[in-house]
């Protein structure tokens, strides 16, 4: 049974004391449920989140990293850092990283390779564009995504990936894909991990949605078959949003 999860991407919010305080908060709200949640806190609040959390089932995720394990990478971080402070969890791919910072798939390739072979799990976004949307090319970008950054794996990696369908338009922008546009997505995504792959893989694999998911929304995203949780930004920074969006299921 593939698992149900909803991650928290905070972006570059939350100063050390607002991370402290949104993390008490966190924990009073967390109910153990059957879903699993992740945060996933700026660097410099990657710390004091998992020792905050040392005893909970909440999760801490890296935003990013590098795919070297150390060197002359001025300002980036490795897998090995990551797993030093005890995060073994990393977004990679976000659309933010992909416009703002040039990132491709290629680029990504490593490292995502890279985080794999540190034990690290993954969760990797990608998502078309609203032009490739308007030209019916959502399917094919959303497969070339996946297929150059991913499908150098090995078929054991994919027990630590997560993937996360965030069409662009909707990421931040109040915009939403429809439950149905996210559900034909997942299953396309599914299909397309299944060919490469094998249907166990494909069935095992937990693909959540990003994109303005919010309290009031969550609720019918999360009722698709084929949609197992969400990559939640803007909704992840209050906690009782949050929680509700968590309690969707
Ligand atoms: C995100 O940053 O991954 C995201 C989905 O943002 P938002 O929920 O704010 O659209």
């Amino acid at each position: 049974m593939r698992k149900q999860i909803v991650a928290g991407n905070w972006k570059m919010n939350k100063d050390y004391v607002d991370s402290e305080n949104l993390i008490s908060k966190l924990l009073s709200l967390h109910n153990h449920s059957a879903t699993e949640v992740i945060i996933a806190p700026p660097f410099t609040n990657l710390l004091a989140a998992t020792n905050a959390l040392k005893g909970s089932s909440i999760g801490v995720a890296a935003q990013n990293m590098h795919f070297a394990e150390h060197g002359a990478y001025t300002g980036e971080i490795s897998a090995t850092m990551l797993n030093s402070v005890g995060v073994k969890t990393v977004i990679l791919g976000h659309s933010e990283r992909r416009a703002y910072f040039n990132e491709t798939d290629d680029f990504l390739a490593q490292k995502v390779e890279a985080a794999i072979e540190n034990s690290m799990r993954v969760i990797f976004c990608f998502g078309e564009e609203l032009a490739d949307r308007k030209a019916g090319q959502e399917n094919n970008i959303v497969a070339s995504q996946i297929e150059k950054a991913l499908f150098n794996l090995p078929s054991e990696a994919w027990t630590n990936i997560v993937l996360a369908y965030e069409p662009v338009w909707a990421i931040g922008t109040g915009e939403t894909a429809t439950p149905e546009q996210a559900q034909d997505m997942h299953a396309f995504i599914r299909q397309t991990v299944a060919n490469q792959y094998s249907s166990e893989i494909a069935n095992n694999l937990s693909i959540l949605y990003g994109g303005s998911v919010k309290s009031t929304n969550a609720k019918d995203i999360f009722s698709k078959p084929d949609v197992d949780g969400g990559l939640i930004g803007g909704a992840s920074l209050d906690a009782e949003h949050f929680y509700a969006i968590v309690n969707s299921f």
